[in-house]
């Protein structure tokens, strides 16, 4: 019986089925990077917490100011300073100004008649280049209006605004706003769990001699780096030989180590010792299917005692290529993410693709950008065990089912993976 032929969206449109968010642990901020929130982060107090300064300078009532230039400096006697990290220790009346850096407390003012407090609203900043000191005193060159270089407290986060609502992707700015709320620990959804079985009986691991007829283990590195990269923990269970006993033997011992995905590499296609997927079979409920692309057509999906398994392609090329399209957003689910697409660019094909048949063709590019051209360049053979043209690519650039050659010049979007 042939696989069933599906397109790209609905095989990942049954393969993200079998996702879901991983349970919420609370760890520190910095280990929190590109995991995704599973709580509302609400600011405890305005931020930033304090009227201060955005200039070094000198603070005032904005009223001395008025009408003051080069020729005309208004002459305020100096009556303090204040550092930031520290409260003033005077208000300034009419007449008087303090010398302040940036980031420290606006001073309070008091009115002409220096009974009732005049508003914070009333004082005002002049930077220090728009000054003169001359001991004691200070030459203000500058008109300025009330608030002149002074942030507001609340200015950038007001007190109870949900500032980082769940689902947020925690970048080193949400470390910078988690910090400045006050937050050393962070509600993140846990890292997944990848177990990941090369299977083959030519496939040797890094290390071992290289006989006749052997070549190294590059899928289960490969792959490995991809969770890695994308956000969850790989875990190696080595090769497989192609025996139905050592599949059976080695994928049993791995779902017993407690993993959220379990991916396998080759033994999916057509080949008399494709037993991955007979093993796959008879361990639990697995599909079998060609996915209309290309590299990574063979595919095989389902759960073996609810572990959702993955059976990726052995080719090199093909096994990073399916990760990319399906693994990926897989694992990016499990993380809480909810855009699971990359976003894509629109950029010029720089050669020809003449063979193409009624797959999407996944073309390994090197992305460059010259006079606002995006430019899409082969990177070399695109055999699906040419692992060095994915080496020299930084994207890969989608050729649509329907086209039956791609020119030079047409627009295509691409992925970036970097
Ligand atoms: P298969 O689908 O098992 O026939 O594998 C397809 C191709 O991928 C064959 O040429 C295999 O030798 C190669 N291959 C399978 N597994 C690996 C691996 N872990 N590393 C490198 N190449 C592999
Ligand atoms: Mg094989």
């Amino acid at each position: 019986m042939t696989a069933p032929m599906l397109t790209v969206e609905a095989a990942l449109e049954h393969v993200l089925s079998a996702f879901h968010p991983l349970e919420p642990e609370r760890i520190p901020i910095l280990e929190a990077l590109d995991r995704v929130l599973a709580e509302d982060v609400r600011a405890g107090e305005d931020i930033p917490p304090h009227a201060n300064s955005s200039m070094d300078g000198y603070a005032m009532l904005a009223a001395d100011t008025s009408g003051a230039s080069i020729d005309h400096p208004a002459h305020l006697r100096i009556i303090g300073e204040i550092a930031a990290g520290y409260v003033p220790d005077a208000a300034v009346a009419p007449g008087t100004t303090m010398r302040i850096m940036t980031g420290a407390p606006i001073p309070p003012g008091v009115d002409a008649a220096a009974t009732a407090a005049a508003t914070a609203e009333a004082i005002a900043v002049v930077k220090v280049e728009d000054t003169e000191t001359d001991g004691e005193w200070v030459n203000i060159h500058t008109e300025v209006s009330p608030g002149n270089y002074i942030r507001p407290a609340g200015e950038d986060v007001r007190q109870g605004e949900l500032v980082l609502p769940k689902g947020t992707l925690v970048r080193s700015q949400e470390i910078g706003m988690l910090a400045t709320l006050g937050h050393k620990e962070a509600l993140v959804h846990r890292r997944p769990h990848v177990a990941i079985l090369a299977t083959g009986d030519e496939v040797v691991e890094i290390g071992q001699p290289l006989m006749p007829g052997k070549i190294r283990n590059a899928n289960s590195y490969s792959n490995a780096a991809q969770v890695l990269k994308q956000g969850g923990v790989p875990l190696l269970l080595g090769i497989a030989r192609d025996s139905v006993e050592d599949l059976t033997a080695k994928i049993r011992a791995g779902l017993e180590q407690d993993v959220d995905l379990f991916l396998t590499s080759g033994g999916v296609s057509v080949g008399d010792f494709d037993l991955v997927k007979d093993v796959l079979a008879a361990e639990g409920d697995i599909a079998f299917w060609r996915v209309r692309m290309k590299p990574g057509k063979p595919l095989a999906f389902g759960r073996i005692g609810g572990v959702p398994v993955l059976g990726l392609p052995g080719n090199p090329v093909s096994v990073m290529v399916s990760f990319e399209v399906f693994v990926r957003p897989a694992i990016w689910k499990m993380l809480g993410r909810t855009d699971l697409a990359r976003p894509t660019l629109q950029a010029t094909l720089m050669n020809e693709i003449a063979h193409k048949d009624e797959r999407r063709h996944y073309v390994r590019v090197r992305v460059t950008e010259r006079d606002g051209e995006i430019r899409a360049h082969l990177t070399g053979g695109q055999g699906s065990g040419i692992l060095s043209s994915m080496v020299k690519a930084n994207a890969l650039a989608i050729i649509p089912e329907d086209w039956e050659r791609a020119p030079a010049g047409s627009q295509v979007q691409v992925v970036m993976l970097d």
